[in-house]
């Protein structure tokens, strides 16, 4: 039994949900549930639609840092901070893979993808670029909501992408985002964080999607997966994601067998059973 879930990021338009469900069909092929995740992530990074490789979100400082984390039960791999590459999610993958770390960041993240033969890339498009000005000239006006009011939310969050799969018993999960508008170099969010963007062991996987800052304060995948066999996934997600409110939060998971994608905004997904 194959099972594929896939998110484009909460607050991404509905009408995406064609191509996360392309994609999660392509990723199912894939023998092993790693190759599936880190497959389906990669084809959201190539889609400038998305906010995670190619059409990064660009920090303020007009640099493009991404994250990314590949995770198995007991194994994780994560890139912070990474620039001018075009699939975090394949490097995340190598560090897990091919290095005797877990967690690679900024220039020495970029150093490793070069040893492992990504070439340098320009991730950056022109709808990025003008997302960033319209931020700036926001800024510069003194029009920036707070970062918590529901205008910051509307305009700046992610589009940050994710998968897990269950494949004859075994999990795995890959996240890959340019992280939340409007933030400075340096920063760091959920995503490449285990246990709060993303989590995968023994009874399941799952991603998570939304203010960083939230998530990781909550450690959102690891409270899904302590709650597993105490109710459904789908209600015990649900659960989750009522307690941020108004905060735009999704995540997806597969437990014990069981699919389930729960947000509080549009989130296009999609997941396939074979
Ligand atoms: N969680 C991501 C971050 O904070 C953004 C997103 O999910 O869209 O970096």
């Amino acid at each position: 039994m194959k099972i594929i879930v896939l998110h484009g990021g909460v607050s991404n338009k509905p009408e995406l949900m064609g191509k996360v469900e392309e994609y999660a069909e392509i990723a199912i092929e894939k023998s092993e549930p790693l190759e599936a995740v880190v497959e389906a992530v990669r084809l959201m990074e190539d889609d400038p639609l998305f906010n995670a490789g190619t059409g990064s979100n660009i920090r303020i400082d007009g640099s493009i840092q991404m994250d990314a984390a590949v995770i198995v039960p007991g194994d994780f791999g994560a890139v912070i901070n990474i620039e001018k590459v075009k699939n975090p999610v394949l490097v995340a993958r190598d560090v897990m893979l091919k290095s005797p770390h877990m967690i690679l960041a900024g220039d020495g993240a970029v150093k490793f993808a070069r040893k492992m033969g990504y070439e340098s890339y320009d991730p950056s498009t022109k709808k990025a670029m003008e997302k960033r000005d319209r931020i700036l000239n926001r800024l510069k006006n003194g029009e920036i909501p707070e970062y918590y009011h529901p205008e910051f939310f509307k305009e700046f969050l992610g589009d940050t992408v994710g998968a897990v799969a269950f494949f004859d018993g075994k999990y795995a999960a890959a996240v890959s985002t340019g992280g939340t508008g409007l933030t400075l170099r340096g920063r760091v969010g959920d995503s490449p964080i285990p246990g709060a963007g993303i989590f995968a062991g023994e009874k399941g996987a799952m991603v998570a999607t939304g203010i960083g800052e939230e998530i990781v304060r909550r450690m959102l995948s690891i409270r899904v997966y302590s709650k597993i066999g105490k109710g459904r996934i789908e209600d015990i997600c649900r659960q989750e994601i009522e307690s941020f409110g108004d905060i735009p939060t999704g995540i997806i998971a597969v437990a014990n067998g069981k699919p389930c994608a729960i947000s509080n905004l549009s989130m296009p997904h999609a997941i396939v059973l074979r």
